[in-house]
């Protein structure tokens, strides 16, 4: 739970702080000129993946004049996390296409890109940060006039024996994924354990397969993908299994044994002999600096904004994995750390630290996967949400082809669709198939979006021709049974 610090307070913290890093001395403590002058365009981003290099591209494209300190602590800025599952299933064999931008386009257009740079402390009343130049191992206070949190989050690690042990990894950063992709190159490291059945599990199963491994899950939970609707867990689970995964829900991770590397690990069902573990248990924001600040965090230590970015101090705005965002069909903030949102929210805060006032339109928590030969994607709220939130729906399954039986190619669709049983409203829809399950939820998610009807879906004009659809769509005929139901 955050403290929330008087302006004094904060005051005296600042000169601690200054005095400590010996910027503030006996002689000097007189002198203000350590502060810069506030001239009200001073933009200082912490971070430099989605949220904060979407931020401040945005916001040298708005106004040139804009000075942007980008404070990051990594050596790697503006990557697609996204990618790194293809990296190292050989998809993609060239890292530097990781990168969205090299730091010298960012350089180019006047952004001040500090890598290396952990930034330790705010003090919102003064509107300073403290840093840490990890390179040189020195410390520095800056100034700011608006400052965009964009930290992210990080690979949850399991506080179990062994999670240390050489040839256990989690895929967050591109040195993650370059050692896994050493070591699934080897001839020695032939089995692999993932442990958590969620998406990035899921990937990483899939790139230890492509890679020619024996991979076995494990996840606690009673089925694989938890965010995603259960007939489409048992869809995935069932293409897994047909690949020779070794599925064992309901199972909890205890320890993780071998010498020096991981060689075995033990569940509370027995255990598995493996050469590497991924650990794909969930990611934690990075907020831990923000403790004392007063800036408001969520239950799971995310920041908590407004539609608009800002948090509920002044001038301090937070986009991304570190913070939550508004979700258009719930209403309330959620959790829900995606690439698109960082992005998307990451622009809108840069806006706003301009001087505009644009709300966010919200997420709906469209989110999809491949897994192996299959597509799972879903918008909206599922079952489970919409429960939360004790809506009264229902829940209609089809089964469709993709395609008419003449024209060669025709593989099967699961739509599912969650409706408010009054009004009969889509709130929320998941589908499944070999090819077509991911656009065919991009056109429900602007249904949902919309507030459209089952009735509606049900007589929507979506493109028919044999080589792309049926006449009767799959989402038609979902939406017409939902109509019914
Ligand atoms: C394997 C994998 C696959 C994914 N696949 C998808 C996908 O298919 N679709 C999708 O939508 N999303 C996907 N994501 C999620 C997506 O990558 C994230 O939502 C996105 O990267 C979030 O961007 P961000 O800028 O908020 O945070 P991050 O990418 O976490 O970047 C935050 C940066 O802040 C830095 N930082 C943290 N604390 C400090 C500090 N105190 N001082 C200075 N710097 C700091 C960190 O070093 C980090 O570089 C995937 C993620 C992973 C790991």
């Amino acid at each position: 739970m955050a403290v929330a610090y008087d302006e004094k307070q904060i005051k005296t913290l600042v000169r601690e702080v200054l005095k400590d890093m010996s910027i503030l001395t006996p002689e000097n403590e007189s002198d203000t000129s350590h502060e810069r002058a506030c001239n009200g365009r001073k933009i200082i981003i912490i971070g430099a993946v989605a949220a904060g290099m979407s931020a401040a591209s945005k916001i040298k494209r708005l106004d040139k004049s804009a000075e942007v300190m980008v404070y990051e602590a990594d050596e790697h800025v503006s990557y697609g996390a996204c990618g790194l599952p293809y990296y190292i299933s050989g998809d993609n064999d060239d890292v530097k296409k990781l990168y969205a931008r090299p730091q010298e386009f960012f350089t180019k257009a006047g952004i001040t890109l500090n890598t290396k740079h952990a930034v330790t402390k705010i003090f919102p009343v003064d509107k300073k940060i403290a840093v840490h130049d990890l390179k040189n191992n020195e410390f520095k206070i800056d100034h700011y006039d608006k400052l965009l949190i964009a930290t992210g989050a990080r690979a949850v690690t399991p506080d179990v024996e062994g999670a240390d042990k050489q040839g256990v990894y989690s895929i967050k950063t591109v040195p993650d994924a370059e050692k896994i992709r050493e070591d699934v190159l080897r001839p020695d490291v032939r089995r692999a354990l993932i442990v958590g059945g969620g998406y990035i599990g899921l990937e990483a199963c899939e790139a230890m397969l492509k890679r020619g491994m024996r991979v076995t899950i494990i996840e606690a939970a009673d089925r694989l993908l938890g965010a995603f609707e259960p007939e489409m867990s048992e869809l995935a689970r069932k293409e897994l299994e047909k690949h020779g995964v070794s599925i064992k829900t309901g199972e909890k991770l205890v320890k993780i044994e071998g010498a020096t590397r991981a060689e075995r690990v033990v569940t509370d069902k027995g255990s598995h002999e493996a050469d590497l573990v991924i650990l794909a248990l969930g990611i934690k924001p990075n907020t831990e600096f923000l403790a004392d600040s007063g800036v408001l965090l969520s239950e799971n230590g995310a920041v908590i904004t407004d539609r608009e970015m800002r948090t509920n101090i002044g001038d301090i705005y937070a986009a991304g994995d570190c913070a939550t965002v508004y979700s258009h069909i719930a209403g309330e903030n959620v959790y829900l750390p995606l690439g698109g949102p960082a992005n998307k929210c990451g622009r809108v805060a840069a806006a706003n630290m301009l001087g505009a006032s644009d709300k966010f339109i919200g997420v709906l928590g469209s989110a999809a996967i491949k897994v192996m030969d299959i597509e799972i994607a879903t918008t909206g709220l599922t079952a489970v949400q919409a429960a939360g939130l004790k809506m009264d729906f229902a829940e209609t399954v089809v089964a469709a082809p993709d395609l008419p039986h003449y024209y060669p190619g025709q593989t099967p669709l699961t739509i599912k669709l969650i409706s408010e049983k009054k009004s009969g409203k889509l709130l929320g829809a998941s589908a499944c198939g070999e090819k077509g399950a991911v656009l065919r939820i991009d056109a429900l998610a602007v249904a949902v979006y919309a507030g459209l009807s089952a009735e509606t879906l049900s007589m929507m004009d979506f493109c028919y021709a044999p080589p792309f659809a049926t006449v009767w769509d799959a989402m038609n005929i979902a939406g017409g049974k939902a109509a019914r139901e």
